[in-house]
């Protein structure tokens, strides 16, 4: 971070403050554990803890002043209404003094995987910053932005939400140049509602966009489809399957655990790699395509930056272990990233069984165990062999696949990981592939460590 006057700050924020000025600070902290000395600390409130608590402590440590939203003996307070407000319009202010291209990610599902791709694109012409790992909300995407100092061009900020307002929030701080949507599913519908609810809160990311920044949608989202502006802003729509979009794929094919296929645009085609599986993966591509033609990135570029593109972590992780093919996805589930892992298995090299070993997806609200009956519907249709599962919805897998034909024999409920793990061992042999996939919560690479340790 490049150093901000509190004078800055104040104007920024519309705080008040009765000390000198006139001082520089050297970074913005929210955390007393990782505070340097010269930072401004902000006291964020959370459910399980009060920043202004911490405000004394973070003086102690060299903090220059605190944002707080009452008075705190012991600190030097700036007053302001909201202090998570605060960390937005700093950041805000903050990124508006770069001269930087600001691409904003949004979705349901794929953000993280498509901003990575966007990232490596944007690289093969600009210096660029990107969310580290999974920061995408109210407090983490501001962060990112403060890593902003003048030597970058770039920046792809990740942006996810849980409520309506936080995507609108973070798109006025983040200012994007360009936006992109992944895709409207229905993570979040508990609090949201309904799926034209998460539609319209996906779509808060123009509230702080430039007037004339390109908006990047999926064609093959039913929602996404159907956007009307009602302004003259570029919309690029992109597609797996229909022609009639600025940019689509074809000749889409698995060739060991990669994908090839030829990208086509306006002005030309192009051929293209994904070193992943999954036709998910080939409209996060396209996606990163699309943001590549909106800055004038030469398609040959574009392709070389998708190529590069790597899964990171838990996510959709293809391993071969004593000749078993394990795709271990166990970062995050909702019914269409689950569809799209299940795809993933059905395209993996397997000469033995397809097992899927499927947990609970949390949060889905009231509907929840329909979800779970559509997904288990979903892997009746899918070249599964046999249908393992844990966690209490996860009944519902069987439920639905049993409903569509699915061998009652080859589905299995287990109560502790350690019984599902122990079941596998028995069943796994060489030449089958393996998908773990389900909710965080639900910890399933405890079960791909217990049977390939
Ligand atoms: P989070 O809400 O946790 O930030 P995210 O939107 O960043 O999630 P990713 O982490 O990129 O999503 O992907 C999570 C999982 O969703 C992947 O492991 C994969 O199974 C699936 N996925 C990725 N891209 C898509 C897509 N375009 N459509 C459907 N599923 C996808
Ligand atoms: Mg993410």
């Amino acid at each position: 971070m490049e150093k901000l006057s509190l004078q800055e700050i104040i104007s920024a924020v519309h705080g008040s403050y009765g000390y000198p000025a006139d001082v520089e600070i050297s970074d913005i902290s929210t955390d007393t554990r990782t505070i340097k000395p010269g930072s401004l600390f902000i006291a964020l409130k959370g459910e399980n803890f009060d920043g202004h608590n911490f405000a004394a402590k973070a003086m102690e440590l060299g903090a220059e002043a605190v944002v707080t939203e009452r008075p705190v003996e012991g600190a030097r307070c700036m007053i302001v209404d909201s202090t998570a407000r605060a960390l937005l319009d700093i950041a805000g202010y903050y990124r508006s003094k770069f001269d930087v291209k600001v691409v904003g990610v949004t979705g349901s599902v794929g953000k993280t995987t498509t901003k990575d791709m966007i990232a490596l694109v944007v690289a093969q012409k600009y210096k660029t910053l990107k969310t580290q790992g999974n920061h995408n909300n109210e407090i983490g995407m501001p962060q990112t932005l403060f890593g902003l100092d003048s030597s970058y061009e770039a920046a792809v900020i990740e942006m996810g939400m849980s409520h309506q307002g936080e995507i609108s929030r973070m798109s006025m701080s983040c200012q994007p140049d360009v936006a992109v949507i992944t895709n409207i599913g229905i993570s979040h519908i508990e609090n949201l509602g309904t799926q034209e609810n998460i539609l319209k809160a996906k779509l808060e990311i123009l509230d702080g966009a430039a007037y004339d920044a390109p908006l990047i949608l999926c064609r093959d989202d039913k929602l996404l489809a159907g956007v009307q502006l009602h302004s003259d802003r570029k919309v690029y729509y992109y597609s797996v399957s229909k022609k009639d979009c600025d940019v689509y794929a074809s000749g889409v094919k698995t060739v060991d655990n990669s994908i090839t296929f030829t990208i086509n645009y306006e002005g030309g085609k192009i051929a293209a790699q994904i070193n992943c599986l999954g036709e998910h993966n080939v409209k996060n591509a396209l996606a990163a395509f699309c943001v590549g033609l909106a800055l004038d990135i030469p398609p040959e570029d574009i392709v070389k930056g998708i190529a590069q593109f790597k899964p990171e972590g838990l996510r959709q992780n293809v391993t071969v272990i004593d000749g078993v093919t394990y795709i271990v996805d166990c970062y995050n589930a909702a019914p269409d990233s689950m569809k799209a892992s299940l795809s993933v298995l059905s395209q993996a090299q397997a000469e033995g069984k397809r097992i899927c070993v499927l947990g609970d997806m949390l949060e889905l609200g009231k509907n929840s165990k329909t979800y779970h009956r559509n997904v288990g519907e979903y892997v009746a249709a899918s070249k599964a062999d046999l249908l393992y599962c844990f966690g209490e919805d996860s009944k519902c897998y069987i439920e639905g696949a049993e409903k569509k034909g699915f061998a009652k024999e080859s589905c299995r409920h287990f109560e502790s990981r350690d019984d599902l793990a122990a079941a596998l061992k028995e069943v796994v042999a060489k030449g089958d592939a393996v998908l773990f996939k389900g909710s965080r919560g639900m910890k399933l690479e405890e079960v791909f460590n217990a049977l390939t340790k």
